[in-house]
């Protein structure tokens, strides 16, 4: 079943009376919610419980933690009495940072899944040109560093999108969490919002991600339980 595979976002709700109400509505086959950064800094800790003791949903808390390691080192101590199964850290925090991830970690709770973020789905080869100053036949070499730290750093696993994953082969111990999704009809019409490197979730899976994340594709879905079919299909 692969709604199972799936992290479904919450992001985009207008208020909360509208983001409980897709909670409750959302189906059992959907047993993942990925709480970001809208959504954490608008209802809080208190939120993440709420979401794990009412709708009895595994939680990845999707922070993108990126500071310097004392820093990052103490902020994830803040967040290791939540109910959490996955939390993000960017790559580009550097080696140190991300061991000091793994310290706190292996100090308070070993059950989280580290996942660092390699670079955002949002970017594509001008973004990389304008940051960088690369062409895009150098991308890869930029990915490999960022997975080889991640896999050097014994961090969980990576987010990244599932058009990279060809590159991980090498890698084979690494969560695999692939957000940039739409289903395809939406490709085909171009429904794809900010996202620009996007595969399908069908995609995404056979190329071996994990886990796949899915937001607007689900949340401002017409029909949700078609689409959740579709996903099982
Ligand atoms: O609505 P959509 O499916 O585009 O949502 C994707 C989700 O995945 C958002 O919550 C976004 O913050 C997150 N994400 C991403 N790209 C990354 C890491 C996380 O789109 N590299």
């Amino acid at each position: 079943m692969n709604s199972h595979k799936v992290m479904v976002a919450l992001d985009n709700f207008k208020d909360k009376a509208s983001l409980d109400s897709f909670l409750e509505n959302l189906p059992q086959d959907l047993p993942i919610v990925k709480i970001g950064l809208e959504m954490f800094y608008r209802y809080g800790p208190d939120f993440v419980f709420q979401v794990k003791e009412k709708y009895n949903k595994e939680i990845f808390l999707d922070l993108k933690l990126h500071d310097i390691p004392n820093t990052v080192a103490k902020s994830m101590e803040a967040l290791m009495d939540l109910p959490i199964s996955f939390l993000t850290v960017h790559l580009s925090g550097g080696k140190e940072m991300l061991e000091a991830c793994q310290t706190v970690r292996e100090r308070h709770n070993s059950n989280i899944n580290v996942l660092g973020v390699s670079y955002l789905t949002s970017l594509d080869k001008t973004n990389f040109n304008d940051l960088y100053g690369i062409e895009e036949e150098q991308i890869p070499t930029y990915f490999h560093r960022l997975f080889s730290l991640a896999a050097q750093t014994g961090t969980q696993g990576i987010v990244c999108s599932a058009n990279e994953l060809p590159l991980l082969n090498d890698y084979p111990k690494l969560l695999k969490v692939c957000p940039g999704i739409r289903f395809s009809d939406e490709v085909s019409k171009g429904l794809v919002g900010d996202q620009k490197r996007v595969l399908t979730p069908s995609e995404a899976l056979n190329n071996g991600a994990n886990y796949i994340v899915m937001g607007r594709s689900l949340t401002q879905a017409s029909d949700l339980s078609q689409r959740v079919k579709e996903l099982n299909t």
